[in-house]
């Protein structure tokens, strides 16, 4: 939208804007006529890297502020006073991003003054406090150098001191991921070393456009209920990545399954060591994240052909979502007997909500499915009489899919095997003693029942 354009029509109706709570699409609405309000400086689309013609970023129009300043209190106090437009970035695009807040307290906020300086901090549900985020930090955690002053603070003041009653225009850049979709980044302002100030859900979103340049399918928010326990040392892409798998598993459960979770559960996402087994293991209500684990630090179902690590890592996630959806409907009993049930629903689910939202091209998933289907009987009979033997719960399914290396090293066929097979996963090949590679499909359907 060009500046002409948005100071015209903001003209009409500046002084109906009160809130900036309301839904999405209402506030979206809104702040179509409302632009004017904000500075230029706002709506520029950095042209540092370039991408594809066919691929046009461009940013929406700004929030503007309320209607009449918040009210005073005694100490340090901020309120939101509005921001510069949610965008729609190209993969890898940067743009500047503008959010104003009113000095409300009766203290100023002094520059390079512990105890006294003001910064936006990274906050909850995404990527969680002090958490690196994907959109933009210093490099640190896997955070794109954007120019924050940390990967877990946004911005700093923007002059030397904010007296009480002023308004404190923050600004800070934001690089889109690679993979389309719909991203958040939550901030609460900070004086630091002292306090936080007001939460009251300020959030920054992109939307990562194809890379043909056409909007994917919006991606909801985290659906209610869900906490994410996220613990230091997390990377900003793994923080993401959870939270694509289960905004996307939730958006389609609501589209196509009658409708989501809503029961509280608890994500929690951490780095872990050699003693986890799993990557992602589902009990009751909650699910974790181990991200060092190699089923999700190098999951094996990526391929060139098929779609890539950071979309099959989102899958995992979404893949553990839809267990908890299990659980909610039927409890305990839906996640035992039968795995192939519960598993093959999680991950038919799972991946086809990728397809809805435009992850994965369908013929993909055929294509896969047909890869599975050429395995030859022996691979696949190997690694489902492991999981049969196993006895572990089904929702244990994430264990590190790929054999170790030093199996690996020893059986072309295993890496064969697990390279390929989407399904058959649990463990890594089974010593031929005890579970031949060449078991007929029969003892594989035995064993799962
Ligand atoms: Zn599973």
């Amino acid at each position: 939208m060009g500046p002409a354009h948005a100071v015209a029509a903001a003209a009409t109706s500046v002084a109906t804007h009160t809130t900036r709570n309301r839904s999405p699409h209402v506030r979206l609405f809104l702040a179509v006529v409302l632009t004017a309000s904000l500075p230029a400086c706002a709506t520029k689309v950095s042209a540092a890297t370039p991408t594809a013609a066919t691929c046009v970023s461009e940013i929406g129009p700004g929030i503007p502020p309320p209607a009449s300043p918040p009210a005073k209190q005694p100490g340090f106090h901020a309120a939101w006073w509005g921001q510069s437009g949610y965008m729609r970035l190209c993969p890898g695009e940067r743009a500047t991003a503008t959010l104003a807040y009113y000095n409300s307290g009766s203290l100023g906020w002094v520059s390079g003054r512990l105890g006294e300086v003001a910064y936006l901090g990274t906050w909850n549900g995404e990527p969680g406090q002090d958490r690196p985020s994907i959109l933009g930090g210093d490099g640190q955690l896997g955070s794109p150098a954007t120019g924050w002053p940390r990967y877990d603070r946004v911005a700093a003041q923007p002059a030397p001191y904010i007296a009480p009653g002023q308004i404190a225009w923050f600004q800070f850049a934001v690089q889109a991921p690679t993979v389309p979709g719909t991203y958040q980044l939550y901030v609460r302002p900070l004086i630091e070393g002292a306090r936080w100030m007001e939460d009251i859900g300020v959030y920054w979103q992109v939307v990562v456009l194809n890379p043909d340049g056409t909007v994917p399918a919006p991606t909801p928010l985290d659906p209610i209920g869900m906490t994410f326990q996220v613990d230091a040392g997390v990377a900003a892409r793994d923080i993401a990545e959870v939270h694509q798998g289960v905004q996307h598993a939730s958006g389609f459960l609501d589209s196509f399954a009658g409708g989501a979770r809503r029961s509280a559960s608890t994500v929690h996402v951490y780095v872990g060591d050699a003693s986890q087994r799993y990557c992602c293991l589902t009990t009751g209500d909650s699910f974790e994240i181990v991200t060092s684990n190699v089923a999700w630090a190098s999951p094996s179902a990526a391929a060139v052909d098929t779609w890539t690590a950071d979309t099959e890592r989102v899958e995992l996630a979404a893949h553990e979502y839809i267990h908890l959806w299990q659980y909610a409907v039927g409890g305990r009993s839906c996640m035992i007997g039968v795995r192939w049930i519960s598993e093959g629903m999680a991950e038919s689910f799972a991946y086809r909500s990728l397809i809805a939202d435009g992850l994965i091209p369908a013929a993909n998933l055929d294509t896969f499915t047909k890869r599975q289907l050429r395995t030859p009987r022996s691979a696949t009979g190997a690694a489902a009489s492991a999981r049969a033997r196993s006895g572990t719960p089904l929702s244990r399914r994430r264990s590190a899919r790929r054999p170790t290396r030093s199996t690996r090293a020893s059986s072309s066929s295993a890496r064969s095997t697990f390279a390929r097979a989407r399904f058959a996963n649990s463990r890594p090949p089974p010593a031929p003693a005890t579970a031949g590679p060449r078991g007929p499909v029969s003892s594989r359907r035995r064993g799962s029942a």
